[in-house]
């Protein structure tokens, strides 16, 4: 479902580099060649991105971003995606592309049981032949789009740099998040993990680091979620 397209070139010596400039008195081009050292650049920067990590200087994480292609998501979890303000997104438009053939999402607590499923099949079918009468007889698509359920696919190009990617794994990574949301920030994180491990070890909801947050909406299942996030930093999924 998520595809990273692109990120930015190196982004632990980036971020390294940035963060050094804000201590060092050398020039930024001979900090950045100290981390691009072969043998022991990288491995500097990675210390350095844990420590400045851990006494919350943030910001430097703003100079790497990842681009990522999000396919077969429902309408629901993109609208819910895009709350998220640092970032760019560019998503399939109702408006200009006809939904020619119903494509949608079937969430579990429906499919698992053969009525619902029928049922919520039927209604789907019966709005997307309306749609598609309402179209042939020149209703233009922004209009037509009316009708269409909060289940319908949609494909969206998000980009976010990866101080706001913490802090998206962080809400959306919980289980008080939605089941779909919650599916594209955990296959992001496998992703982005593999590329810059300094940056984001230990994402993930606050459990993954320590105490949950949430109070009396906890879904108490720490150690479960722990291990599941940290089976995404072993590359095991
Ligand atoms: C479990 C869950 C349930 C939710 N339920 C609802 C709901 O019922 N109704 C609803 O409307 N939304 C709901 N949301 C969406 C939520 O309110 C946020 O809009 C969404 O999670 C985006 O997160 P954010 O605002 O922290 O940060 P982002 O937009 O991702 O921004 C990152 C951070 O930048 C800072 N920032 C960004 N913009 C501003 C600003 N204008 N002023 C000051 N600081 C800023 C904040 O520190 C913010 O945390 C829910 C989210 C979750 C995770």
């Amino acid at each position: 479902m998520v595809r990273l397209i692109n990120y930015t070139l190196n982004p632990e010596i980036v971020i390294a580099t940035a963060a050094r400039l804000c201590y060092s008195s050398y020039d930024i081009g001979k900090i950045e060649e100290d981390f691009k050292d072969k043998d022991s650049g990288l491995e500097k920067a990675r210390k350095l991105i844990r420590k400045v990590r851990g006494s919350g200087h943030e910001s430097v994480l703003e100079h790497a971003s990842f681009t990522f292609g999000v396919e077969n998501i429902s309408r629901s979890t993109s609208h819910q995606l895009v709350r998220h303000r640092i970032a760019s997104y560019s998503q399939r438009s109702q408006r200009y592309v006809k939904e020619t053939k119903p494509q949608y999402v079937t969430p579990d607590s429906i499919s698992c049981n053969r009525e619902f499923l029928e049922k919520y099949k039927k209604i789907i079918s019966e709005i997307y032949s309306l749609y598609g009468y309402f179209i042939e007889k020149g209703v233009p698509p922004e209009d037509a789009r009316y009708l269409l359920p909060n289940a319908t696919e949609t494909q969206i190009v998000f980009t976010m740099n990866a101080r706001e990617l913490l802090h998206f794994f962080r809400l959306r990574g919980c289980e008080r998040a939605q089941w779909e949301i919650r599916r594209v920030a955990k296959e992001a994180f496998n992703l982005v993990y593999q590329i810059a491990p300094s940056i984001f070890k230990g994402a993930g909801p606050s459990c993954v680091r320590g105490a949950c947050s949430e109070g009396e909406f906890s879904c108490k299942k720490p150690s479960e979620i722990r291990a599941s996030w940290l089976k995404g930093e072993r590359g095991d999924v």
